[in-house]
């Protein structure tokens, strides 16, 4: 057995033994993923086996880590040093998953648990990150988007207990819609929108998920090792004996990612 996936409709499960079933793709092979989340561990905790799924099955895989994990100190000999630990951490924990070209892991340097002073896009002062002279989160995504122009966009869900996750969440919908567009030119040519999937890594989907992905025992304990070689990251020992617990399974749930029209109404004011 591989990789196993199933597709919950409204009436029935429907099965599939390959990405290209789930996803509709022609062929995943021609495609580029982006996980997207805030800290170096999350996409192994909460997609690690999609990752690694679309790894084998040779799509172009990137990973985006928003900030700099340099609050996620265990010990206070670790605090001037632990962005750089944990830097290293991810680019082990990526091989583990299929992702071995370290120029596919993009890490943006935004501070850990301070996303709040980096909503939206303004000029950067010195020593903040910027792209062509602005910092925020736009910034930095949508000129990430545009660079590596994703067809499936995976994400943290809106409603995860991290505020970190809220604000990567937030921040990318509207960068999803910046990147398509014309604005900021400085940042590259407009690109298409992306399928976006949301992961659940603190807590339950806020809605439940339409896909599910299982695996044998050894692919899970591919996700474990890369789960593992976070060793600074001790506070995250709840959340890795629940997936242990869990075993061999993930979910996402497909978001129905489009904009606004009055169209949509109609019907319910209808006689
Ligand atoms: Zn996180």
């Amino acid at each position: 057995m591989t990789f196993q996936y199933a597709r919950k409709a409204t009436h029935k499960v429907y099965r599939y033994d390959r990405l290209e079933g789930i996803t509709g793709s022609d062929d995943v092979s021609n495609e580029t993923w982006l996980f997207a989340c805030p800290h170096d561990d999350d996409i192994a905790i909460g997609g690690g086996l999609w990752m690694k799924a679309a790894c084998e099955a040779g799509v172009d895989v990137h990973l985006l880590a928003a900030t700099d994990g340099r609050m996620g100190y265990c010990s206070l000999d670790e605090q001037g040093t632990i962005a750089q630990t944990r830097a290293a951490e991810l680019v082990e924990s990526c091989k583990r998953l299929g992702l071995t070209d370290e120029s596919k892991i993009h890490l943006l340097g935004f501070p850990d648990c301070n996303l709040s002073r980096y909503l939206g896009r303004r000029p950067a002062e010195q020593g903040e990150p910027e792209f062509a002279g602005y910092t925020g989160l736009q910034n930095a995504f949508v000129q990430q988007l545009r660079s590596i122009k994703p067809h499936r966009l995976f994400m943290p869900s809106p409603m995860d207990y991290h505020p970190d996750h809220q604000i990567v969440h937030n921040e990318m919908q509207i960068s999803l819609f910046h990147a398509a567009g014309e604005i900021w030119p400085e940042l590259g040519d407009p690109t298409e929108v992306p399928a976006v999937y949301e992961l659940a890594i603190y807590c339950d989907f806020p809605d439940p998920p339409n896909l599910q992905l299982k695996c044998t025992e050894d692919q899970f304990q591919a996700k474990l090792d890369a789960i593992a070689c976070y060793k600074s990251q001790k506070q995250i020992d709840m959340l890795v004996q629940k997936v242990k617990d869990a075993g061999p399974v993930e979910y996402l749930r497909e978001v129905n990612f489009k904009f606004y029209s009055a169209t949509a109404y109609l019907h319910l004011f209808e006689d």
